[in-house]
């Protein structure tokens, strides 16, 4: 079943016709009743949805990664802006993932199993900023890697490209499932400034301030992401930034010099 879920997402965003071009998507896989979930209330804040919560019966969590390709990050570290191919990346990959769920939950259906979902964003208390279902929290708990100074996920395919999650009520094996995996790196990090760096390219590359040393200000952030909306009003909803998501990490685990 594993092998299963893993191909159908894999043959939707590779059968995926669009302005975007994409690399293999990563999937990994979480029982439903790993104690993670219930974490992720103290993590991230009270209002977190635990599986069961989506859907009752669960059994597994399934998370996957769609990254961005190599032309787009470029376009992406040369802007002095947030490049438009950028935000367009980013309404169209909400639009994929939201097809990815449901072809999957489909095909699921066809063989008796049930899934549900969240939508890829918007899905966080407005005020607050805090998700009711964080998928890059889930991601972890599913294994597809470790945070970095920047707070994204990165993956084995870096962090610069967007999740997605469902849950089922599909049992797997124990060996798929994290926390066998949780982490795709033995060290258990990937950032580089927490390998012992030095990077804090993120740092850097932020133009709002929104990310420092001393933390990250969700609140700083998310009013520069309404600046980017504004500045791009044919494109439709598009609260995006992601110039922290082009430095070393973005395409792949980076290397310590
Ligand atoms: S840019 Fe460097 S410091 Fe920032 S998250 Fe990536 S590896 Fe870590
Ligand atoms: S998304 Fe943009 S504004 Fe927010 S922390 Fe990253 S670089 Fe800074």
């Amino acid at each position: 079943m594993d092998n299963f879920i893993r191909e159908t997402i894999v043959d939707v965003v590779g059968g995926y016709r669009g302005r975007t071009a994409y690399r293999t998507p990563l999937v990994g896989f979480a029982a439903a009743s790993d104690q993670g979930f219930a974490g992720l209330r103290d993590v991230v804040g009270p209002g977190h949805l635990i599986p069961h919560d989506l859907l009752p019966g669960a059994r597994t969590v399934v998370a996957f990664f769609v990254p961005f390709d190599s032309e787009l990050v470029c376009l992406q570290r040369e802007d002095s802006y947030v490049s438009r191919a950028w935000a367009e990346a980013y309404i169209e990959t909400n639009r994929l993932i939201e097809s990815v769920c449901g072809a999957l939950g489909d095909a699921l259906a066809e063989k008796g199993i049930m899934a549900a979902w969240q939508q890829p964003t918007h899905n966080f208390d407005p005020v607050e900023l805090v998700s009711i279902w964080s998928h890059k929290h889930v991601a972890y708990l599913c294994g597809l890697g470790s945070f970095g100074r920047h707070r994204m996920l990165i993956t084995r395919a870096g962090c610069a490209g967007r999740l997605g999650s469902l849950v089922t009520d599909a049992a797997l094996p124990e060996e798929t499932l994290a926390p066998h995996k949780r982490t795709a790196d033995p060290t258990g990090e990937i950032c580089l400034t927490w390998r012992g760096g030095p990077c804090d390219a993120c740092i850097r590359r932020c133009p709002s301030g929104a990310l420092t040393t001393d933390g990250f200000d969700r609140q700083r952030c998310y009013r520069y992401l309404l600046e980017v909306n504004d500045h791009f009003p044919d494109l439709g909803l598009c609260h995006v930034c992601g110039k922290c998501a082009t430095g070393p990490c973005a395409l792949s685990i980076p290397s310590v010099e």
